[in-house]
């Protein structure tokens, strides 16, 4: 492979562009526009980078990762098993972003551009860290429960820091910062959104206070606390799905079930399940808004409540029990789509339903709704716009990368995870901060967040794109002047290795599948 033999000194690498020193061995740290003036053993403001004895350095050691290959053992994920200490082979190394120091200003090429031969073909890695003015969270969060109505003002520390989004199947939704709360407001505001979702993407845990409703304290892989309880199931499905899926397991042990639930209440004898069962009619007719037979709208206001309503007392869901059709003894389920609040009635002499012990044929399928619940988990997903720093870093043509990211010639990775690439135009990704290493993330406080990614083609592309060819580095020489300082982990199993061949689909169909 033809490359450049010119690189310099890989630990003093942040130090080769920009930074001064004056008479005082104060140094400017040019890595982003706030331009800190550091003192001798002193940090920035971002505490990334350090005055050094007159060498700025990068305060984080730049994570190699390297691939657990299957003689060594049993594959772990990051973190559960320490790298063992034995030579980085270059075939199974990873240079992820993490510590790689940023690319400001622009033309400035990124900090690491690495060459590795995979598969018989010779590739370039592009790594930096990108500090990202366009970014946010996307906050999954599985519960039932009402947070807040959709746009609702969403506040940290008394400072709004995003809003309530569309809710999603057994998800409320939060999104959160963007530069409209990163640059548009006071600078409290942008400083707060600006260290809620650095806690957030470093896996921390975050409280937030929904606008006139709920407080909700959210984590990366973790189950939410809304208003102080913390959520346990994630609902089997709406109150229409659950009546379809469990009806025949009811079938002969109650006459009448009502799932109820904020969005689609179900009814079993009403309902397109119950009515193919030959389930008769209970003369039941529900409050809300009937949209098709078995299926109510609008049964309750939103709350915390059953299935996420504001109901505690689940019979006043009955608006009329016609005594032309129901008769006494007649046996109702009322449940919601967790399973976790139940109560079952037996019809008296007088029509009117009273609690009574819940038969053991009828507790095992709520139970069995129960089990069919998942978990309820807190999703951090990190959204931003690869910008002109980013780009200019990885070429003198930027549009030849985003070109190439859009054709899908190019990989993208954070720290080595996957990302999603959002169609159209510019370079727009996604990505779960649960597979990236841990404490990837940094900040500026212009203020922005900073984050590795890394871009991994073929070195044929590289040179087409216009890459910064003379600064190329064999990932040898990466791990034999940094790999005695730097943090060696093992890589991700759960993560696709991104020097797998691009299938002719492009990398979009495996890593986004
Ligand atoms: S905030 Fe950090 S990156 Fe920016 S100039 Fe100061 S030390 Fe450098």
């Amino acid at each position: 492979m033809a490359m450049s033999s010119g690189y310099k000194d890989l630990k003093n690498r942040t130090a080769e562009f920009g930074s001064k020193e004056d008479q005082d061995g104060i140094i400017r740290c040019d890595a982003c526009p706030v331009l800190c003036r550091i003192k001798p053993g002193k940090s920035g403001a971002c505490a990334r980078y350090a005055n050094d004895d007159g060498v700025l350095v990068r305060c984080d050691n730049l994570l190699l990762t390297q691939r657990v290959i299957e003689q060594q053992g049993p594959v772990v994920p990051f973190a559960e098993r320490d790298w063992d200490g034995s030579p980085l082979r270059p075939g199974d190394t990873f240079v992820t972003g993490v510590g790689a120091g940023t690319t400001y200003p622009d033309y400035k090429p990124a900090p690491f551009i690495v060459s590795a031969r995979h598969n018989d073909v010779d590739t370039v890695t592009v790594v930096t860290e990108g500090i990202f003015s366009y970014c946010g969270v996307k906050l999954k969060i599985d519960t039932d429960r009402h947070l807040g109505a959709e746009t609702s003002a969403v506040y940290c520390r008394g400072e709004q820091v995003g809003h309530v989004t569309t809710a999603e199947y057994g998800s409320q939704m939060l999104s959160l910062g963007g530069v409209r709360h990163l640059t548009g407001a006071s600078r409290k505001e942008g400083r707060i959104t600006c260290e809620t979702l650095l806690s957030l993407c470093n896996r921390q845990a975050v409280e937030l206070q929904v606008d006139g409703a709920s407080q909700v304290i959210v984590q990366a892989g973790k189950a939410p606390i809304v208003n102080g309880v913390e959520e346990q199931r994630m609902r089997v499905g709406c109150g229409s799905a659950t009546i379809g899926i469990f009806a025949r397991q009811w079938q002969g042990h109650v006459d009448e079930v009502v799932v109820i639930d904020d969005h689609i209440t179900g009814q079993l004898s009403e309902h397109q399940a119950g009515k193919c069962l030959g389930i008769p009619p209970t003369g039941i007719r529900l409050i809300g808004h009937r949209s098709t037979p078995g299926r109510y709208f609008k049964v309750a206001n939103p709350g915390t409540g059953w299935g996420g309503t504001d109901i505690s007392d689940p019979l006043g869901v009955l608006q009329t029990i016609n005594p032309d059709v129901a008769w006494p003894g007649m046996r109702l389920l009322l449940t919601s789509t967790t399973g976790e609040d139940a109560i079952y009635c037996v019809l008296d002499e007088s029509l009117q339903p009273v609690e009574s012990e819940m038969p053991s044929a009828v507790a095992r399928v709520v139970d069995r709704i129960g089990e069919n619940c998942e978990p309820s988990l807190s999703t951090v997903l990190f959204m931003a716009g690869a910008g002109g720093s980013l780009r200019a870093g990885v070429t003198q043509n930027p549009i030849c990368l985003t070109r190439s990211v859009a054709d899908a010639q190019s990989r993208v990775t954070m720290g080595g995870a996957p990302v999603y690439i959002y169609p159209g135009g510019g370079i727009t990704v996604m990505v779960d901060v649960l597979r990236m290493p841990e404490n990837a993330f940094g900040y500026v406080p212009t203020p922005a967040l900073v984050a590795p990614i890394e871009f991994t083609m073929p070195v044929s592309l590289y040179r087409q794109l216009e890459g910064h060819m003379e600064d190329v580095i064999p990932v040898e020489e990466v791990i034999a002047q940094l790999s005695d300082e730097a943090r060696i982990e093992n890589w991700s199993e759960d993560n696709p290795w991104p020097f797998r061949p691009i299938s002719k689909h492009g990398p979009r169909s495996d890593d986004q599948a």
